[in-house]
């Protein structure tokens, strides 16, 4: 049974970003890092920001190492996250957190359609409170680092 509840949750674009992250490296300029901790899990990723002077974000990265679940999702708010501001990653971050603990649906509407279409994927994880760790782990990381913070910690 447990087999088949992560075969369900250990979807094809998650396995895929998991083998293949996207923006797996450490940019030599980032002006922003902070260390995404998830010690019941034991993901351990780095993730890197470049912010402009309008705080913008104009790199994000990440390294370390984690499940398939906490690196897909790395993988994946890195990808979403460039080119935004700050404040649209923050409000993006919220709506996937909400979707992942099932607070809503991740009703799609102001303007993250696409999106939160795409991190729809990483919402069978509000069956599993572990994995919903795993799977804002990046996030956390990311607001921290934007934050000034050197740290973010699941626990
Ligand atoms: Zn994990």
């Amino acid at each position: 049974m447990i087999d088949d509840d992560l075969r369900d949750l250990y979807q094809e674009v998650i396995l895929d970003h998991g083998k293949n992250p996207r923006n797996f490296r450490r940019p030599a300029d980032a002006s922003h890092e902070a260390l995404g901790n998830n010690p019941l899990c034991g993901d351990r990723l780095t993730v890197y920001l470049r912010l402009d002077e309008d705080r913008n974000i104009r790199d994000a990265a990440f390294e370390g190492k984690g499940c398939a679940i906490s690196i897909a999702s790395a993988s994946m708010m890195t990808d979403m996250v460039k080119g935004k501001s700050l404040a649209e990653a923050r409000e993006l971050f919220e709506r996937f957190h909400k979707m992942c603990t099932g607070d809503d649906d991740g009703g799609i509407a102001d303007g993250f359609e696409d999106e939160l279409e795409k991190l729809k994927v990483m919402s069978g994880v509000r069956q599993f409170p572990m994995r919903v760790k795993c799977a804002t782990l990046a996030w956390h990381a990311m607001n921290a680092a934007a934050e000034g913070e050197d740290a973010a910690t699941t626990e």
